[in-house]
């Protein structure tokens, strides 16, 4: 499950949610000022685990289906 992370458009305080994919942010509030639907911020999966070694190396490049 991915970790969203999130910015308070009004108090610009920044969290973090596990949410579902394809879950919106209309039924979250800012856990500091309570307003309601704060600004995703797309960050990185699994942040929390360290070590990124496997990722290093750009794996970014699609894979052409014609050759
Ligand atoms: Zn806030």
């Amino acid at each position: 499950m991915p970790i969203y992370e999130y910015r308070c458009n009004k108090c610009d305080h920044k969290f973090e949610m596990f949410q579902s994919i394809g879950a919106s942010n209309e039924s979250l509030n800012c856990p500091n000022c309570n307003e309601p639907k704060p600004d995703r911020i797309f960050s990185v999966f699994g942040s929390a685990s360290g070590g990124d070694s496997a990722f290093s190396g750009g794996g970014c490049s699609p894979s052409s289906p014609f050759s």
